[in-house]
């Protein structure tokens, strides 16, 4: 009788090697994958400002002036938090790009004022839905040209809306890395729409230390 097996089944030894084949693999794939989305998430950020740009200035057009500030740049919108003269590029302070741009169908779905790395760094209870920040200081100042920080210069060194956000429960210190950049290979960039309608990756926190040394 032979004690060979029969052709075409596999052996147990056969059977692990494959199995160890494919954890190799995978351990080789899953890192791809996550980098791909990464960059996935940054260029689909970069788009929705982008989209961002052009109802912002769709909305001067129509009503000669940019959107009012609707709140910080949580959820909801908290009209009592936003003060007259306190724009966020003034003071570190803060809103979220306006909902208005939004019902007014200046843009066709709220999802354009969220960057996609929101769902990946807070999920379920820990959800934070962080609005884009938006430089209001346009409405702030009554769209005085030479106000310092005013996007009605047009320019690439005041920024209109930039993806970065704070956590409820931390204060506001870029250098303490209470701030979260959501983008690049450390997590230490973040897109930034500017005055001039430009989207550019960037790293904000040496930005924000160098104006506040
Ligand atoms: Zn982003």
């Amino acid at each position: 009788m032979s004690r060979l097996p029969h052709k075409g089944a596999f052996t147990l030894i056969e059977l692990l090697i494959v199995v160890a084949i494919i954890s190799i693999l995978a351990l080789i794939a899953i890192p791809n994958l996550s980098l791909a989305k990464r960059r996935a998430n940054q260029a689909k950020c970069a788009s929705n400002l982008k989209a961002i740009a052009y109802a912002l200035y769709a909305y001067r057009l129509d009503l000669d002036h940019y959107p009012l500030a609707d709140g910080t740049a949580g959820e909801m919108e908290s009209m009592g938090q936003t003060n007259p003269g306190s724009g966020p590029a003034a003071n570190g302070s803060w809103d979220g790009v306006p909902r208005v741009l939004v019902n007014r169908r200046y843009l066709t779905s709220e999802e354009y004022l969220f960057c996609p790395t929101h769902r990946d760094n807070f999920k379920g209870d820990r959800l934070q839905k962080f609005r884009y920040a938006y430089n209001n200081s346009a409405a702030d100042t009554g769209g005085v040209t030479g106000a310092p920080n005013n996007v009605e210069r047009d320019s690439h060194d005041i920024w209109f809306c930039r993806c970065l956000w704070v956590p409820v429960d931390k204060s506001f210190n870029p250098a303490a890395t209470d701030a979260i950049y959501p983008h690049g290979e450390q997590q230490d960039r973040e897109n930034t729409l500017f005055s001039n309608s430009r989207v550019e990756l960037r790293d904000g926190r040496a930005d924000f230390l160098a104006a506040h040394p």
